[in-house]
């Protein structure tokens, strides 16, 4: 068993898409162990994706972020973090394959409607950036 981050960005909850997506979530059987809505002050959102810092996209990509509430959440599941990369789809819509969740829902390249840890690390550093260990129950 693994556990992933995935965010809920700012163009799906505007949409009141949130369940739409949980439901796609759960039927890839991947299950959702940990879940809030937040709204990141602009100091989160940078150091969230400090990796970013220096693209040319991150000023329009924070100012995305804190748009809008996001739902955090901690996906479980096996291989969850490469799973869920799966089932989200390519960054860019254009080009995701059918059936995943950026295909179906999300608007362009940055409102691209999630977000999903990228590996071990990542998913261990964005997990313990949002949740306590009492707001996590598998
Ligand atoms: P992913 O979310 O698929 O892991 P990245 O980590 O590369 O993608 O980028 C983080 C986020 O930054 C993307 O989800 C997207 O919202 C935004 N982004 C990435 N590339 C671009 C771009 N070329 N133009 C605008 N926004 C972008
Ligand atoms: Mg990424």
């Amino acid at each position: 068993m693994e556990r992933t981050l995935s965010i809920i960005k700012p163009d799906a909850t505007e949409r009141n898409i949130t369940g739409l997506v949980n439901a796609m979530i759960e039927a890839a059987g991947l299950r959702i162990v940990g879940q809030k809505r937040i709204r990141l002050t602009q100091e989160q959102a940078e150091e969230f994706y400090k990796e970013h810092k220096e693209k040319v996209f991150f000023p329009s990509m924070v100012q995305q972020m804190i748009s809008g509430p996001v739902v955090v959440q901690v996906l479980e599941g096996e291989n969850a973090i490469k799973h869920y990369r799966e089932i989200m789809g390519a960054t860019n819509p254009a080009v995701a394959e059918e059936g995943t969740i950026r295909k179906t829902y999300a608007l362009s390249i940055d409102k691209n409607t999630v977000h999903g840890s990228d590996s071990p690390e990542a998913a261990a550093r964005e997990i313990e950036f949002f949740f306590n260990h009492t707001e996590i129950v598998g």
